[in-house]
């Protein structure tokens, strides 16, 4: 225990959580996240490793570990980070003993949470039979039923035929949402608002789930109108212990994905806020969920909310609730996994509160003139926007990095921290503005619309917030 750092509470020695130190994590990833777990074991005194694919050979994640292997040589660029025995075999071969999987890849998949612990490795993130049954949409709804957490009303199981999709629509009334069971990152939906269009829907989103995730089981939820997203931050360790870390509103989308996200939720009723953040708890305790994760809910207009799925990895906005807390969520997550309780921690739920408002920009190379048509090459010039308040995860943001069009558009987070919601809009509307980035066309122009428009100032508007404002993208 001689590598906890000061300020942490040593050890219960009653305790009957074993301890086991982790030396060395492999980060099964690549991009920001990446660097910003070597990042969190560099200040934990833990070696990082990194894997690259051949077009990544001279991406920065790779240089920001102390160690970095290529995988998957031969492989498609995005294949190349799921070979899954090809790194299992780089980490026994160099002494690594903890995988930390990041968000997207093979963050969701509970075969590989199994293979690395079937190789003796530790997994850091929840056991793989809760990866698993979170990762089925399905199976989550049920987990939440059971632990009376209050869901969208929707189809028991998954379902194949378009006469059991009539059925629920007949029954239920329109409009409904017909999701991917294995869908994710806001692909595989389709909302239906007319009966005569409910079969055709059926089909086309089913070939969809099919050629997308290979699956094409569908399960179908009442649509609810003008809803607002807003997600529970967990954490919970191998005693059982569960904290919650308050909320994050990621209401602002673009076709079902998450543009700026703001923590806590601005203007949401308290009573709400506790009960929300009580039933995640609850979930979390009843699927023995351990390590961080994320209970997503949808609010209503009249304070109404609904579970709707839990991401059982770390988010791209995990970066608010750090900034509101003040708790590092990665230095977290390795500390649980090596088998450290919250209260060790110092996270009782009582030491944890919000502080102001933080609000994140995900700084894209997306043309917002050209539909979000993604955009490659190499940036020439790059001046980033700074000063207090302002934290920028990246990786590949500096001059002379290559953009390549093989993996997602993500350039650089912007995190705002102050005071108010006001007040960190207005650092990170300035923040935004000292930017230069010549060579790729960026989101920003777009971004900075959202700062400007007084509802979003205001606070709390719903998902349908970008849709209804087409002025955004000009
Ligand atoms: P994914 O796993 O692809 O991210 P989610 O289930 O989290 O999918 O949904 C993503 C977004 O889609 C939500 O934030 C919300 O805007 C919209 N959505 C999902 N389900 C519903 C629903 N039943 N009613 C209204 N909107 C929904």
């Amino acid at each position: 225990v001689g590598r906890i750092p000061l300020g942490w509470q040593t050890r219960a020695y009653s305790n009957k959580i074993e301890y086991r130190p982790i030396r060395s994590v492999l980060v099964a990833n690549r991009g920001e996240i990446a660097v910003r777990v070597f990042r969190a074991c560099n200040e934990l005194g833990i070696k990082s490793v990194a894997i690259y694919s051949k077009e990544d050979r001279s991406h920065i994640h790779r240089l920001k570990a102390d160690e970095s292997y290529l995988v998957g040589e031969g492989l498609p660029p995005v294949q190349a980070y799921l070979n899954i025995p090809e790194i299992i075999k780089i980490c026994l071969d160099n002494g690594v003993d903890a995988v930390h999987p990041g968000y997207g890849f093979l963050s969701e998949r509970s075969d590989f949470a199994q293979a690395v612990i079937d190789a003796g490795l530790r997994f850091i993130g929840p056991a793989p039979k809760v990866v698993y049954q979170m990762g089925d949409k399905v199976a989550a709804r049920e987990a939440a039923i059971a632990a009376g957490v209050p869901i969208v009303p929707g189809t028991d199981g998954p379902i194949t035929t378009k006469e059991e999709a009539m059925e629920f629509c007949v029954k239920h009334g329109l409009p409904v949402i017909f999701k991917a069971a294995y869908g994710g990152g806001g692909r595989g939906m389709r909302v239906v608002r007319k009966m005569e269009e409910v079969e055709e829907n059926f089909q086309r989103a089913t070939s969809e789930a099919l050629s997308a995730f290979g699956n094409g089981a569908m399960f179908i939820e009442k649509f609810i109108e003008r809803p607002r997203h807003i997600e529970v931050q967990l954490l919970g360790d191998k005693a059982g212990n569960v904290v919650h870390l308050y909320e994050r509103d990621c209401s602002v989308q673009r076709r079902h994905q998450k543009v700026v996200e703001i923590a806590p939720a601005p203007k949401l009723d308290t009573a709400v806020r506790d009960r929300m953040t009580e039933y995640a708890v609850k979930l979390a305790k009843h699927v023995g969920y351990e390590n961080a994760g994320t209970v997503e809910f949808l609010v209503d207009e009249k304070g109404n909310f609904f579970f709707i799925e839990v991401n059982a990895r770390l988010q791209v906005e995990h970066t608010i609730t750090e900034e509101i807390t003040g708790v590092d969520l990665v230095q977290s997550q390795i500390r649980i996994a090596e088998g450290m309780t919250l209260p060790e921690l110092g996270l009782d739920q009582s030491h944890i509160s919000p502080n102001g408002f933080a609000i994140q920009c995900r700084v894209t190379t997306e043309d917002p003139a050209k539909n979000f048509q993604p955009d490659t090459g190499r940036i020439e010039v790059f001046r980033s926007g700074e000063g207090m308040g302002i934290r920028l995860d990246s990786a590949s943001a500096f001059a002379g990095a290559i953009i390549s069009p093989y993996y997602d558009s993500l350039l650089v987070k912007v995190i705002a921290h102050s005071q108010s919601l006001q007040s960190s809009c207005a650092k990170m509307n300035r923040a935004l503005r000292e930017f230069r980035v010549r060579g790729v066309k960026t989101n920003i122009p777009f971004l900075l619309n959202v700062l400007e428009n007084q509802k979003f100032l205001n606070g709390g508007v719903d998902t349908y917030f970008i849709d209804e404002n087409p002025q955004l993208f000009h």
